[in-house]
């Protein structure tokens, strides 16, 4: 079987085509929408990302102004900049860029974000409605997962269902999402036994581990759709965790990395600055 490979840029046109004229009907009541990151440290491959969503937004006719701080920066100082973005109302969105300093605590930061502003969808209120099952505002790249999944005309529910990787801000809420869907889902990590034996029994495997390539052709069953979260850089090329090569020989369906869930990623986030931004023009 050679799989179909899906689209997450061809997606993610369509989102921010659908975006384009949704923000445009907005801006005419005369509502700027407006999102500020935040962005710690001079890592080359955290500002592409930063860089990456700017344009997104600017794309839409959003503004977005960005916050570039030193590495050394207090945990304070970036917390006060939050509550001072949390106070201005012209502000619809606030994204902290990830990863933060070892210096820092990240739910520490995260959770100074006003909820209703918290577009990353990261703060523990909106962890806890996920979980919870009520409305909340879903993060990025579960809700990027899902919508690849919902696009691609896979039905979720019942299937059986292996995420790898269970880390509070990737893994956990991806596996959330599925089990709301009413997925019968596994977990994997670090700690599972025989992690083969496991993905090979997966109709869909969603994995986001970081480490490259680590899922080959023979932990995966014939017809699996695969959805790869994994980003990591190899000789300076990006890539996925995920064997694309090997298991796109037995997948029925896989993402690729680069162009799959990383730019639908990337929507959802602009999907929720928008969501923000309308239920206060
Ligand atoms: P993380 O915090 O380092 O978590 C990694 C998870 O993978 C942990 O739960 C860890 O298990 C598990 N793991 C590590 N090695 C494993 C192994 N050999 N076998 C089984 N499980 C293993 O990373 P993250 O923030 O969740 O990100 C995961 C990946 O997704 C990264 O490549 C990141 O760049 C990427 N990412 C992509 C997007 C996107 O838009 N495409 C967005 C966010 C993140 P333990 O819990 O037991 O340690």
């Amino acid at each position: 079987m050679s799989a179909q490979i899906i689209d997450g840029r061809a997606i993610a046109a369509q989102v921010y085509s659908e975006l384009t004229t949704r923000v445009a009907v907005l801006k005419a009541k005369g509502v700027i929408p407006r999102v500020a990151i935040i962005h710690v440290g001079t890592e080359e491959m955290t500002k592409r990302y930063v860089t990456l969503k700017e344009n997104a937004a600017i794309r839409l006719g959003m503004e977005c102004v960005t916050y570039h701080l030193v590495e050394d920066v207090s945990q304070q100082r970036v917390i006060e900049l939050v509550q001072k973005l949390n106070a201005d109302e012209s502000v619809h969105g606030i994204l902290v860029q990830m990863p933060l300093p070892d210096s820092m605590d990240t739910k520490t930061v995260l959770d100074a974000i006003d909820p209703e502003k918290d577009i990353d969808g990261l703060h523990f209120c909106n962890a806890g409605k996920l979980l919870n099952g009520e409305p909340a505002v879903i993060a990025c790249t579960p809700r990027a997962v899902i919508r690849i999944l919902d696009e691609t005309g896979i039905d979720i529910m019942s299937k059986h269902t292996v995420v790898v990787g269970k880390s509070v801000l990737v893994g956990r809420p991806i596996a959330i999402c599925l089990l709301n869907r009413n997925a019968t889902v596994s977990v994997c990590h670090t700690k599972t036994q025989n992690l083969g034996d496991i993905t090979k029994n997966a109709d869909i495997l969603v994995v986001a581990v970081g480490r490259a390539k680590m899922i080959t052709a023979d932990m995966i069953k014939d017809g699996a759709i695969v959805v790869d979260v994994g980003m990591n850089r190899v000789d300076g090329k990006l890539c996925g965790d995920v064997d694309f090569e090997g298991c796109s020989e037995k997948a029925a369906y896989i993402t690729p990395v680069p162009g799959g869930v990383g730019p639908m990623t990337r929507a959802m986030l602009m999907e929720n600055t928008y969501k923000s931004y309308s239920s206060k023009a």
